[in-house]
């Protein structure tokens, strides 16, 4: 709320305007402090396919997107058509984030647009951005400059639009400035490119290198004297973006890095949980080096049964034991509960009883102490640790569920156990439709290493729509994760075969399991 209210305020003080705004090579972490500060504030979001797409979380939920994205092959947006609108935002009195990747003024065109905001008088402010050489050199472990192997740094470009055929750059009398060389946009022409620096007398002994990816879970380099570079380029099939880097300091580089090291780098991994779950999962697997894709099988929603909800509360005080099935449904619970109450110790001295450690943690965010956690992470393990604790006969126990699932643990409490269920369903669990999915496209591209199921539900959905996800040709076949044994249950009873296993379902499991079995020692 407040920072709507700051974002009002703003607004009200000033006419529009546009931050042309440097958006670093990839990696979100790379990005000033101010660039995040204003593109969580903007009215409007243009952007190309440079820009890590991530960042676009960042801007508010209403906030207008517009992509001016010119990917290889795709008709290009022409920089006068971008210019007039950014011109056309900003006049109707919005604040405007032109993302632009790198450094804007790196080779980034940011020239023509300052120059259509000034002929229209609109203001503007330039955000200076990690430039793809830098990020390049410093994830990869290039250094670019050396007291004694090299004392100056050219930036150069190879072509300055993938329509224009010839090189810009006489690259030949470029072997007699020296020093480090770090080539822009060079890859389709990187043959004749390293041939003219050879030709104008630069020996095939000088270190070089190529950065693909820089920054991202799919960077890859090749280190190699400046004779063999095109070859070994070519056999470990870099391809753009990347970054040539020809110098005797080039020659100082690490084989590996930290940033290469990490554990599942490289690894392209999907998640198939609700849109709006996946956030922590998904910074996690990130920081150890995976690409993650959005492919979101079901859709969960709050239900609201007010009458139900009523009738519970006004019972609360009856209950022994409340049983949570999920995180979801805990959190779900709580809201409804502090609608309903606006003190804690309403709650009552019931005992509280949770699936899992993700569920018991919601509960305990609120010190709210849980008595039972399931040791298998199931429903039904839930249920049956309850029976054991012989204490349900005639007990009032409170179920708070979604809509699937729930049938197992009211059977067994009221079965075996003899307690008095209410059960309350707080959420609903819709199965999405695949083809809707965020990254369904570059799924179908290029495959993934593995897609993880976070549920039974994840993995039904999965079941009920591979059909229509049809992988092309060179992508990779990606591999079953199942995040505890009831998911793999599902899958297995479906003739699904699970290779990969989180011995229960927290993200600390499933990150074992996946590192396990993607690095074996
Ligand atoms: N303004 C940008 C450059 C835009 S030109 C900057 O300052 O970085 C686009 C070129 O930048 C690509 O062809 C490639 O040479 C380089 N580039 C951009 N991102 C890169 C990355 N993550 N890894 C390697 N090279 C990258």
């Amino acid at each position: 709320m407040e920072e709507r209210i700051d974002r009002m305020d703003i607004k009200e003080l000033s006419d529009g305007i546009v931050y042309l705004v440097g958006a670093g090579p990839g990696d979100p972490g790379l990005l000033t402090l101010r660039a995040r500060s204003l593109i969580e504030t903007c009215d409007v979001l243009v952007y190309d396919h440079l820009a890590n797409k991530r960042l676009h979380d960042w801007a508010p939920a209403d906030c207008e997107r517009i992509d001016v994205g010119k990917s290889p092959g795709r008709h290009t947006m022409d920089q006068s058509d971008i210019g007039k609108i950014l011109v056309e935002k900003a006049q109707s009195g919005l604040r405007v984030v032109r993302l632009k990747g790198g450094d804007p003024f790196v080779f980034g065109r940011c020239a023509e647009e300052m120059i259509s905001l000034d002929d229209a008088g609109v203001s503007y402010e330039i955000v200076p951005g990690v430039t793809a050489a830098l990020a390049c050199a410093a994830y990869a472990g290039i250094p670019l400059s050396h007291r004694d192997f090299g004392s100056s740094i050219s930036f150069l470009t190879g072509h300055e639009d993938v329509a224009k055929e010839s090189l810009r750059v006489d690259f030949s009398k470029f072997s007699e400035v020296g020093g480090t060389l770090c080539i822009y946009m060079g890859m389709s022409k990187m043959e004749e490119i390293v041939g003219k620096l050879l030709t104008g007398g630069l020996s095939g002994e000088r270190p070089a290198a190529v950065v693909c990816c820089g920054t991202l879970p799919g960077q890859r380099k090749v280190l190699a004297p400046l004779g063999e570079l095109v070859e070994r380029a070519k056999q470990e099939k870099l391809g753009a973006p990347a970054i040539i880097f020809v110098g005797n300091s080039i020659g100082l580089a690490r084989t590996s890095t930290w940033f290469e090291r990490k554990p599942l780098m490289g690894r392209r991994l999907v998640l198939t949980r609700s849109a709006g779950q996946t956030s922590r999962m998904r910074s996690t697997l990130e920081n150890l080096g995976a690409e993650v894709l959005d492919l979101p099988l079901i859709r969960i929603q709050a239900s609201e049964d007010r009458k139900l909800i009523a009738e519970v509360f006004a019972g609360i005080a009856t209950y022994e034991w409340v049983v949570f099935t999920s995180a979801n449904g805990a959190r779900e619970f709580m809201k409804f509960f502090f609608r309903a109450f606006s003190d804690i110790r309403s709650f009552g001295p019931m005992r509280i009883a949770c699936v899992g450690n993700a569920t018991a943690e919601v509960l305990q965010s609120y010190q709210l102490h849980v008595e039972l956690i399931a040791k298998d992470a199931t429903a039904e393990g839930l249920a049956k640790e309850l029976v054991a604790t012989d204490s349900l006969d005639s007990a009032n126990v409170l179920v708070v569920t979604g809509n699937r699932n729930r049938e197992i643990m009211v059977d067994v409490l009221e079965n075996i156990g003899r307690a008095i269920v209410d059960a309350l369903p707080v959420y609903e669990t819709d199965f999405t439709d695949v083809l809707d999915a965020p990254d369904v496209t570059s799924f179908q591209e290029a495959g993934a290493d593995a897609i993880i199921f976070t549920s039974s539900a994840t993995a039904l959905s999965y079941v009920e729509q591979s059909e229509d996800i049809v992988l092309q040709k060179e992508a990779r076949v990606p591999v079953l994760c199942s995040f505890g044994p009831q998911t793999t249950q599902t899958l297995q009873e479906n003739d699904l075969e699970v290779a990969v296993q989180s011995a229960h379902p927290s993200i600390d499991g499933l990150v074992d399991a996946l590192i396990h079995y993607f690095t074996p020692s």
